[in-house]
């Protein structure tokens, strides 16, 4: 499997309408302030990205931990 179809099965793991933020950020490193505000308060999609951290995907690495870590704020 390579990285974006393993992406793509782990953002259908979320809700739908969060999908394509959840891909941007796993595959640029950028998410909206919308999203993360999302991400805090759904364990789905801390979850997600998460298990995309623990995969090592390099653009994640800052954000990933700190979701992680639970130090996420805002
Ligand atoms: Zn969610």
């Amino acid at each position: 499997m390579n990285d974006e179809e393993w992406t793509q099965g782990l953002a259908e793991t979320i809700e739908a309408n969060w999908r394509s933020d959840f891909i941007r950020l796993v595959t640029t490193g950028e998410a909206s302030t919308a999203f993360l505000k999302h991400v805090d308060s759904c364990q789905k999609c801390s979850d997600a990205i998460t298990e995309a951290y623990n995969r090592g995907v390099e653009k994640l690495q800052a954000l990933g931990k700190m979701i992680a870590e639970g130090k996420h704020q805002g």
